[in-house]
């Protein structure tokens, strides 16, 4: 008899597509286990999208999962269409998921990859980057997106990736980024993480930029141990990392915030397969393991684990990873829970087995003594927006000369980061969509914030369409903010 005082609520979204299926076996997986969990079930996606909640989840889900603060979820279906919104992004934002966990791991023999050492954590900023969701149409060429970058958001995450590493046994953490172009947000990520490192002196540190890095991914992975990255690139490179791994259907996941976590498989709702009792259900298992292991569970965790790296030794395999030599007896979804219930208490014969024993410490973000900027902010110019079709870059520049406020000096126009005025390149192709550069007279002194709308004001009277500015601000003396290329 369980004794029900001491079961940890968990909340429950069963999914869409092959879903309910895979959510079946994982929970029948689980109960088997013995871990000591109350399920509470919350519906979420398709089914809400289509009676008009466009974001996909109702308050009573919510009320659950701000109680229980433990989330395992199945794949959702996001409906064709304008108006719905991703229902990930909101749940990793509302519940401050800030760090998406994806192990990559070859199960070679037992799994066909190319790559049989792989054996790689992803670690992705959840909540920044481009996923911020800023975007304008500014003039009729040329559309905006935002990439915000935090110092506070960039210390949480590689802080994250390093305890990880040190909680799991993990020898070096690699950081991917691009800031020879970016350099002042990716440049920010990457101080951040020498920062950071050097406080871990124990576990190695390197960096690469994202794309030499991505390549060599997709050649060595065996080269990689934990990788940490921004939002977008994470995103990219751990559905490449995955299927290098084997199969989509045998990666899972955690989305880890300061007080809430949600576990899911990596891969989507796959309506190919939905009612067929043909998906494999390992990465929704695997997420829930490392649900077990997040609520402190590491008992039922290992046995799950084990029980499920043996069932694959047994050669015992859903039709995605089934290969005739490899495997011995091809399973449905259901059928591969059963193998894995009747291994519970095994441990596989050929491969390590893995161990919870050591209570994984709880990374307490909220505890960290993150870093605040406190430096001197001094505005020293402004860079002024121009919606302006059909004008040459010398015309431009005259008639901005012409109309330069007092106090103020026109430095440089860029078109699309290029400079175009002074001394541009006359073959630079221009759209309507101009960056006006001005600073105070002399360099690095401060201005008034009024000279920067005077300056905006003279432009309206004059009739140009100004479409927004950007403050430049020296911090502590240094550049706040991205030369034009050329300048
Ligand atoms: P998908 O991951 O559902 O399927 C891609 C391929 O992998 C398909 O061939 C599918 O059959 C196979 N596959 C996926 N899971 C499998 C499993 N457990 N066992 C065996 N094979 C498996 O990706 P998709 O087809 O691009 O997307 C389908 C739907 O899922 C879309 O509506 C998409 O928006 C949604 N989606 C949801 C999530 C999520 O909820 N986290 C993530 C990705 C996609």
């Amino acid at each position: 008899m369980k004794n029900h005082q001491s079961l940890i609520p968990i909340t429950v979204a069963h999914g869409d597509g092959i879903g309910p299926e895979i959510m079946r076996a994982a929970l029948r997986m689980l109960e088997a286990s013995g871990a000591p969990i109350a399920i509470e079930t919350i519906e979420i996606g398709e089914k809400l999208y289509l009676s008009g909640n466009t974001s996909g989840i109702g308050s009573e889900a919510w009320e659950s999962l701000f109680r229980t603060k433990v989330f395992l979820k199945g794949p959702i279906t996001t409906p064709f269409g304008g108006g719905y919104k991703s229902l990930n992004v909101t749940a990793r934002k509302t519940l401050g998921l800030f760090a998406n966990i994806r192990p990559c791991i070859s199960y070679s023999p037992f799994v066909f990859t190319r790559f049989p050492q792989m054996d790689v954590v992803i670690i992705r900023e959840n909540e920044e980057d481009l996923y911020a969701g800023i975007e304008y149409r500014q003039t009729r060429q040329v559309y905006q997106t935002l990439k915000l970058v935090s110092e506070p958001g960039s210390e949480k995450i590689v802080r994250y990736a390093f305890e990880y590493a040190r909680n799991n046994g993990r020898k070096k953490v690699t950081c991917l980024i691009k800031d020879n172009i970016m350099k002042v947000t990716d440049g920010l990520f990457h101080r951040v993480f020498d920062r950071v490192a050097a406080e871990f002196p124990e576990i190695k540190s390197d960096s690469m930029i994202i794309d030499i890095g991505t390549a060599r991914l997709a050649d060595s992975p065996e080269i990689f141990d934990v990788i940490v990255t921004q939002n977008l690139y994470g995103d990219i490179i751990s559905d490449v990392a995955a299927q290098l791994s084997g199969s989509v259907g045998i990666g899972g996941s955690a989305n880890v915030g300061d007080k809430c976590a949600m576990f899911e498989a990596i891969h989507g709702s796959a309506p190919d397969l939905a009612g067929k009792d043909l998906a494999n259900p390992s990465g929704l298992l695997l997420s829930a393991i490392m649900m077990l292991v997040h609520i402190n569970l590491p008992e039922p965790a290992a046995a799950l684990h084990n029980a499920w790296l043996k069932t694959l030794e047994d050669g015992i395999h859903t039709g995605d990873i089934y290969k005739s030599g490899m495997s011995r007896i091809r399973v449905g979804t259901q059928g591969f829970a059963d193998a894995v219930i009747e291994r519970l208490g095994t441990i596989p014969t050929q491969g390590e087995a893995v161990t919870y024993t050591q209570q994984i410490k709880p990374i307490q973000p909220s505890s960290w003594n993150l870093k605040m900027a406190s430096e001197t902010k001094t505005l020293t110019g402004v860079d002024i927006f121009l919606d302006y079709p059909n004008i040459k870059p010398n015309d431009l520049g005259a008639l901005l000369d012409s109309l330069t406020v007092q106090g103020l000096k026109l430095v440089v126009v860029s078109n699309r980061g290029v400079k175009v005025y002074p001394d541009g390149f006359a073959d630079t192709f221009c759209t309507d969509h101009w960056r006006c550069r001005f600073e105070a007279i002399e360099k690095g002194s401060t201005i008034e914030f009024g000279k920067v709308l005077a300056q905006m004001e003279a432009f309206h009277v004059a009739g140009l369409d100004c479409i927004k500015s950007e403050n430049l601000y020296l911090f502590d003396g240094h550049v706040g903010y991205s030369l034009a290329q050329g300048q």
